[in-house]
């Protein structure tokens, strides 16, 4: 029955960090350190979990399919800007794809990067074009506008994943200047570090910008994803946007997770002096990051290796094998708990 399956699904999809973990579990590890998904390890505000509680008696009735409650506590905490919401931000990249791209239409993808712009493309009849980042990973603006003529779509993630690596505004408003396509900013991790992309929506009619709640608001698990989104663009997306975008427990925690917008500040910052600890102690080169994560060079090893090896005494981080155009030896290490980065550091030394 294979064949009635689309050539586009019947390769490898989307990788989870599943080897790594049985590793562990095959070397008695029943706790290891879990550092390969850039999850935050703190968990949500409280006031997220009650909200989200109480919006459990009430699941017998459908969501607001408009989002208000909790576009109204994005406009409270962002300001004044136009929102679109769905099932974690891939459901907001795909749902964007969905909206521009037809059949054999090429949508940029500066890469190496996060892999769900590609296989979202492909589902969608498109076909990524890469576009190599420079050495240091940093994005050439002119090479990325010149892949950008004659096409709708590009994608750009800052801080990226897995590099770390924050594109400056200056490069982005450089950008949106000079291509007649959309850019679909990919800011996942951008409460980690000190860029602001926020008033470019003011300016540009050609931006989206995507944001999770998944990383430092630690609400992974329940799926909320919206993006920033130009007021024109709106109407097309909600058309597009499988109906229900975001559910009613989702919606509420969301709210109450950004009507508490303290509960980050120690969990950024705790970011912030392990990233630091991690360049400063780890034996292999750390790549500059503005996400909850580093990329560690450890060649001459391959990435392979040095996951097998460490998942062996039980500390679980994830190779960067399967970013194209990354390379084999690159391995990419969550901010974990205290004690999962301190065993990171312990058994990178041991290696
Ligand atoms: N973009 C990037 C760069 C990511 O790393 C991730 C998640 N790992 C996502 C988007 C998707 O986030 P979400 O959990 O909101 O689907």
């Amino acid at each position: 029955m294979k064949h009635l399956i689309r050539e586009c699904f019947q390769g490898e999809g989307y990788v989870f960090a599943t080897r790594a973990a049985e590793i562990a579990r095959a070397h008695g590890h029943a706790r290891p350190a879990r550092l390969a998904s850039n999850e935050n390890p703190a968990g949500p505000s409280p006031e997220a979990v009650r909200r989200a509680v109480d919006a459990l008696g009430c699941v017998n009735r459908y969501p607001d399919e408009t989002n208000r409650g909790f576009a109204d506590a994005l406009r409270a905490y962002h300001g004044d800007y136009r929102f679109v919401a769905s099932v974690g931000m891939d459901g907001i990249i795909e749902t964007v794809i969905r909206t521009l791209i037809n059949d054999g239409d090429e949508v940029v993808v500066s890469t190496p990067t996060y892999s769900f712009y590609g296989i979202a493309v492909r589902a969608q009849g498109g076909t990524p074009v890469s576009v190599a980042r420079r050495a240091d990973w940093s994005v050439d603006p002119e090479t990325f506008i010149r892949a950008c003529k004659g096409r709708k779509l590009a994608f750009l993630c800052s801080p990226n994943n897995p590099t770390g690596t924050v594109t400056p505004v200056e490069d982005i408003k450089a950008i949106l200047d000079e291509i007649k396509g959309i850019l679909f900013l990919d800011a996942a991790y951008i409460d980690f570090c000190d860029e602001d992309y926020r008033p470019l929506m003011k300016e540009y009619d050609n931006l989206i910008i995507g944001r999770t709640m998944s990383k430092a608001f630690s609400l992974a698990g329940l799926r909320i994803g919206y993006a920033f989104v130009p007021t024109w663009y709106e109407p097309y997306y909600m058309t597009a946007a499988t109906p229900f975008t975001l559910n009613s427990v989702s919606q509420a925690a969301g709210e109450g997770a950004l009507a508490d917008p303290s509960h980050t500040i120690p969990i950024v910052r705790n970011v912030e002096v392990w990233r630091g600890r991690f360049a400063k102690e780890s034996p292999y080169p750390v790549a500059p990051s503005g996400g909850n994560f580093v990329l560690v060079d450890v060649a001459p090893a391959t990435a392979e290796e040095v996951v097998e090896q460490l998942a062996a005494r039980g500390v679980i981080v994830r190779s960067c094998t399967s970013f194209p155009g990354l390379g084999d030896h690159y391995i990419r290490v969550s901010i974990g708990e205290d004690w999962e980065n301190e065993r990171f550091l312990e058994e990178i030394s041991r290696l």
